[in-house]
């Protein structure tokens, strides 16, 4: 995969000056509409590999008698274990029983896309401050998501509350694919430019380069920046001017 696309990290500097210059950007002035900042949740704002640890301990613990060596191995998986994909993680894991797969493919499945299991996920490094600090400059905050509102949509409101992002409050809003089964970039394709009915956006955090590709084209002069942490293989290169950021980290 040498041709796979690479995408290279702001350095500190660079990325405090760009979170910086974005809360500036949030400031509401009465001759235009009110800025708006964006933000994915899974792999943006969140990281939901501690949900997927959380997972392969209960399915482990389903398996202490049927299968006590695969069972121990997966009641101590780590997030840095975890690859994007669910097969290649019990690869690294040392689970090579197609069978097992397959069953934890579901058991995780009903699991993961769902309300209950969300309280394991845990913010990005400097998210829930800079989060406020677009909000409390003047910012409406979109939480736009690929996670859908039936199966997901309060256990995601409620995660964001109890990790402390604004939310519940005038100017946030939580926005959810209407069903689970459409694709994400699909759908951030179709919805993106109703955003502009919710006011001036200027800047957009996502963690698939396909989706930072969209709203880049949507809004040209908005910021579109990648977060860096997991994104579905086979991903494309980034449009020139998108910003790539680990985390939310920055000197301020
Ligand atoms: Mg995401």
């Amino acid at each position: 995969m040498s041709d796979a696309p690479v995408y290279p990290r702001l350095s500190f500097d660079e990325q405090s000056r760009l979170l910086g210059n974005i809360v500036t950007r949030c400031a509401h002035r009465s001759s235009e509409p009110t800025p708006v900042v964006v933000f994915d949740l899974d792999g943006t704002l969140m990281d939901n590999r501690p949900r997927t640890c959380a997972i392969l301990r209960e399915f482990g613990a389903s398996l202490k008698t049927r299968e006590p060596a695969i069972a121990e191995s997966l009641m101590h998986a780590e997030p840095g274990h975890l690859a994007y994909l669910l097969s290649d993680s019990m690869e690294a894991l040392g689970v090579h029983r197609t069978d097992l797969v397959a069953e934890l493919q579901v058991f995780w499945r009903a699991r993961f896309f769902a309300d209950d299991h969300l309280v394991h996920d845990v913010a990005l490094p400097g998210a829930v401050k800079f989060a406020h600090d677009c909000y409390e400059a003047g910012a409406i905050l979109v939480y736009m998501t690929g996670r859908d509102l039936p199966l997901m949509g309060i256990g995601s409101f409620r995660s964001l509350r109890d990790l402390g992002f604004p939310i519940g409050v005038p100017g946030t809003e939580l926005v959810l694919k209407p069903d689970a089964a459409m694709a994400d970039e699909a759908y951030k394709r179709l919805e993106a430019p109703k955003l502009a009915r919710v006011g001036r956006v200027v800047a957009a955090f996502d963690n698939e380069p396909g989706n930072c590709n969209v709203f880049k084209t949507h809004f040209p002069e908005a910021e579109s920046v990648f977060v860096d942490t997991q994104h579905l293989p086979g991903a494309p290169a980034l449009s020139p001017g998108v910003a790539t950021i680990g985390d939310f980290r920055s000197s301020s």
